[in-house]
């Protein structure tokens, strides 16, 4: 659809506007005609599913919705949806995948919350592998990690994971789904074939590269303003069975970015001597090395690491993995110290593991246990994520880790830097990285009380005035603005596509209103 732009942007203000009159009037009104509904028995007030809807995992803002719809099938979504975007009062509508987001992007004020979880429980569509095994058809309310599982029993797997895989496939493909494995595989909406949207206008759509396109790159990363995704057909491949799991400590920041870079130059897909997955993160003299990604060091190692920690302040991890199986198992070792050759890591700083594939996957669950047997999971999270162009790297170390991050020494749960390749990313898609071929992901994943959380927020302001006053051109991943101005220079040059592929596929703004994209104003 063509659309000129000043008759655009006066459609949205004045759509924004209408969405904030109409959250003041229409609480009775709206009520009462979805009771009306076929789905009115799905529809839930509970004040226990109200309360749970308002919030996320980053316990940092609240929004309270109406009412949470529990589907049981893609055609309970479609239909709240038209009956929204049919109504002279349309309300506001966000799906809700494990709510794992920080920053509210997953609510709704005053509209109605979509727990995609719920249609785990329905017949809405599940995980089903292709008879060829080429594939797997994954309802967006499946958890990654019921993916991982589902195809394991058939020795096969996804290439493409995030750290974390109790978050909801829809969830993560709204974003973008990074990892170590990215660098060589892409985010996980690189490795999509197809996928089903109800857009905000209802309509069920099927769409891929050669099918929709504009709605299947819109939505992917697409922050879930174009559409609910209610099905993704993911690309395996054999699972591996083990990995080799190893991780180097640095002292110094250039010769563990040269190291990562040079690691992630052999990058091919199917290009069997190069890594599988490359991270990398900071240990910090104020952090436990006991956070959520770092019970890894054995036990008799540990004076020695913290004693490199006391001396040096930051120490730079480096942190790989190597697949294998019975058929590769005699010559992992081999293949690894060929990679390992000539890296700059400290002498002694070594530490290898052997894990099986899935344990390793599923790393981040069994911290996540030992924390919220503590009361340390369900705590604010003032988390920011970051893309920062290679070129500028050592300005942010300089600036950011040296500086702002020690002086302040506030900093806990892991802090995470790795690289990525930039053509392993669609540019077509909604997602938004920096303009250089290699970038680095920085995640500052801090766990705050729920007194302190604005210390933290201060932290990341300070981090984000920094990078705008010594010129590095960060993008945030995971994104969260509060002004128009903000979403604007985020999307950059994709904002005006990103704008008509609103306006085509979510005229009246319905769809994920938590991420204030259209309606910063309110
Ligand atoms: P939600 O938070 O529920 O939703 C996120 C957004 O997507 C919302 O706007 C929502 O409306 C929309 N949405 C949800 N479902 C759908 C759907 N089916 N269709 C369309 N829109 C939808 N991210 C990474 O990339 N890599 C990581 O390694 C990683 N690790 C993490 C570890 C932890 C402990 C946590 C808490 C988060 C991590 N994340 C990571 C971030 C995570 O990917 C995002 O927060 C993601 O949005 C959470 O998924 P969710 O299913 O809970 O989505």
């Amino acid at each position: 659809m063509a659309v000129a732009l000043p008759s655009f942007l006066t459609a949205i203000m004045i759509m924004s506007r209408l969405m904030a009159f109409i959250g003041i009037t229409r609480n009775n009104d709206m009520s009462s005609k979805l009771q009306a509904l076929d789905i009115a028995p799905k529809l839930s007030y509970d004040p226990s599913a109200i309360e749970s809807a308002s919030q996320d995992f980053g316990h940092i803002v609240k929004a309270v919705p109406q009412a949470v719809l529990l589907p049981s099938s893609p055609w309970d979504i479609a239909s709240l949806v038209n009956f929204s975007y049919s109504n002279s009062v349309p309300f506001s509508i966000a799906a809700r995948g494990n709510s794992h987001s920080v920053n509210g992007q997953a609510m709704a004020k005053n509209g109605v919350v979509i727990d995609m979880t719920s249609m785990k429980n329905g017949n809405g569509t599940g995980i089903r592998i292709a008879s060829d095994g080429s594939y797997a058809d994954v309802g967006g309310q499946q958890f990654w990690i019921d993916v991982l599982n589902a195809t394991l029993g058939l020795g096969l797997t996804p290439v493409s994971w995030t750290d974390y895989l109790y978050l909801t496939v829809g969830g993560t493909l709204s974003n973008a789904g990074i990892s170590g494995q990215t660098f060589r595989y892409g985010p996980q909406i690189s490795n999509v074939y197809e996928i089903d949207v109800i857009t905000g206008t209802a309509d069920f759509v099927t769409c891929s590269p050669n099918n929709n396109s504009d709605l299947f790159y819109a939505a992917l990363g697409g922050l879930g303003q174009f559409g609910i995704i209610t099905r993704a057909r993911i690309p395996l491949e054999p699972a591996p069975k083990r990995v080799k799991w190893v991780r180097m400590l640095y002292t110094d920041f250039s010769d563990f970015t040269r190291d990562q870079e040079l690691l992630i130059s052999k990058n091919g897909r199917n290009d069997n001597k190069a890594l599988n997955y490359l991270e990398g993160s900071l240990l910090l003299d104020q952090g436990s090395l006991d956070n959520w990604r770092s019970s890894f060091f054995p036990p008799q190692d540990q004076p020695k690491i913290i004693s490199l920690i006391t001396k040096f302040r930051i120490v730079y991890c480096l942190e790989i993995v190597k697949h294998y199986d019975g058929q590769t198992k005699t010559t992992v070792d081999k293949d690894l110290q060929q990679l390992l050759k000539g890296l700059s890591y400290l002498p002694g700083f070594m530490f290898e593991k052997d894990a099986k594939y899935e344990e390793f996957l599923n790393r981040v669950h069994s911290e996540e246990l030992k924390l919220k047997a503590k009361g340390l999971w369900d705590v604010p999270h003032p988390w920011l994520n970051l893309f920062i162009p290679k070129s500028k790297i050592s300005d942010f170390n300089d600036g950011v880790f040296k500086s702002i991050v020690l002086q302040r020494n506030i900093t806990t749960g892991p802090v995470l830097v790795y690289p990525m390749n930039r053509k392993k990313w669609d540019d077509r898609m909604s997602a938004v990285i920096p303009d250089e071929e290699i970038f680095y992901t920085v995640g500052l994943l801090q766990s705050s009380g729920f007194d302190d959380w604005r210390t933290f927020e201060d932290q990341n302001k300070e981090i984000l005035l920094f990078c705008e006053k010594a010129g590095i051109k960060v993008k945030q991943y995971l994104p969260h603005y509060t002004t128009k101005e903000g979403w604007v220079n985020h999307f950059g040059s994709k904002w005006s596509t990103f704008q008509k592929r609103k306006l085509q596929f979510d005229p009246k703004l319905l769809l994920s209103p938590g991420q204030r994209i259209f309606n910063s104003n309110q």
